[in-house]
């Protein structure tokens, strides 16, 4: 199907092309129809399915319509867990309105106050704001959503998680009844339940590419560590076997990444961090020197890596395993996008192996132990790992079960 057949305005059609999609995406043909009919939704979507464009296409053409209300403040309100991610709508806005006159802005922490208080008094058509700095503005009086028609929540399920459920109910509590309103998250448990119940009106729900399922262009492989040191020796072949391509690496720690981006760069490959403890210049300016090449590798921790869209990255490692098994498939996620493969690679130290255990029960899917020649494990995998190993996997150790046999070897693609 094409972008024609969703009923989307030439202009629109016009800066898609320029954007170089050629056919939407799963999440793009249930959601756009249905958000311009005007219906709530709540969609489940990972990162990296085009979910961006999904709710900022059907937001760009109501707004090429002029409002009859006339006053400062809103049309459409997108919230935003965190600045990357605020960052990475307000890149798609620009580039999919991109021949549409629109007034856009973002309130986000870390800012400046003065230059968003400017732009809260003028008619704005989209705003993408994170909810603590939008209370702030709000606790001071100076938002205005008379003129709010839309509302997304993006990655809703992370906002909860961040603690901002009440400022999120506050800010639609301050838009008028009659908004749409448009959820995305990551899974519907736990407290979403409510803020669907009390925001969205008889929501349609679309479910694509859940948690659960397979990242189909992502191959996933993991290598045992025998301490700190090994896992480090690790890191190294793994990126060098990239051949220069650029990885994302995840630390469970802000001071893990910054020593780990400081050592990288003592052995010569060219690093940076990205964490929450930094500034929000020098967290734009690690995410812009990876973007145009200056550096090969990002150390992140999972707050800072959420939203971030680099293209062409090929490699996303798991320096440490993260405690929450949904965190490993955003992770994962920052590669493999837009119709390219990645591949993802998890350090697995004594420490990691029950959050291997929670991430594999989580996804239903077990991940390709593998050996790189020179550095195999002392220890293989414990016992009560094995016996959750899957049927026919045998109780060998991973070592000798794929032998020591040259190049690092591929996981299997996990569609295989
Ligand atoms: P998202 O899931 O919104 O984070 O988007 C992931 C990536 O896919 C971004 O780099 C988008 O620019 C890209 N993208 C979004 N829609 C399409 C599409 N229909 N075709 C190709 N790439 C797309």
């Amino acid at each position: 199907m094409s972008f024609e057949r969703l009923g989307l305005d030439p202009i629109l059609l016009r800066a898609i092309d320029k954007c170089g999609f050629k056919n939407p995406s799963d999440i793009q043909r249930e959601a756009i129809p249905l958000a311009l009919s005007g219906k709530d939704l709540m969609a489940s979507a990972q990162t990296g399915t085009g979910k961006t464009a999904a709710f900022v296409l059907p937001a760009l053409q109501r707004l090429l319509t002029p409002s009859a209300k006339r006053g400062a403040g809103p049309r459409v309100l997108v919230l935003a867990p965190t600045r990357e991610l605020a960052t990475q709508v307000s890149e798609a806005v620009r580039d999919l309105g991109h021949f549409a006159r629109l007034t856009t802005g973002a309130v986000v922490g870390g800012m400046p106050y003065g230059p968003q208080e400017r732009l809260l008094r003028r008619p704005l058509d989209l705003l993408v704001a994170t909810p603590g700095r939008l209370m702030d503005h709000m606790d001071r009086g100076r938002v205005d959503f008379s003129r709010l028609e839309l509302l997304v929540l993006d990655e809703a399920d992370r906002m909860l998680d961040m603690g901002f459920v009440d400022a999120v109910e506050q800010i639609a509590a301050a838009t008028p009844d009659d908004r749409q309103t448009l959820l995305f998250s990551a899974t519907f448990e736990g407290s979403i339940q409510r803020v669907v119940k009390r925001l969205l009106r008889e929501p349609v729900r679309i479910e694509i590419d859940a948690v659960t399922q397979r990242h189909e262009a992502i191959t996933q492989r993991l290598h045992i560590a025998d301490n700190f040191d090994h896992k480090q020796a690790l890191l190294d072949r793994v990126i060098r076997d990239e051949n220069g391509e650029q990885a994302l690496v995840f630390t469970s720690t802000k001071k893990g990444a910054d020593e780990l981006a400081e050592q990288l760069n003592q052995r010569g490959i060219r690093s940076n961090a990205l964490h929450g403890d930094m500034s929000q210049y020098h967290r734009r300016r690690a995410v812009e020197q990876l973007r145009n090449g200056r550096i090969q590798v990002m150390v992140a921790t999972d707050v800072a890596a959420r939203g971030l869209d680099i293209r062409g990255l090929a490699l996303v490692v798991n320096f440490d395993l993260p405690n929450n098994p949904e965190d490993y498939v955003h992770r994962i996620g920052r590669t493999g996008r837009g119709g390219d493969t990645g591949t993802a690679v998890s350090l697995i130290g004594r420490q990691d192996w029950p959050k291997l255990a929670r991430i594999e029960r989580m996804t239903g899917q077990k991940i390709e132990r593998t050996v790189l020649e020179g550095l195999e494990p002392r220890y293989g995998e414990p016992r009560s790992n094995h016996a959750r190993r899957a049927p026919g996997k045998g109780r060998r150790g991973p070592s000798r079960s794929h032998g020591n046999s040259g190049a690092p070897r591929r996981g299997r693609a996990l569609s295989a």
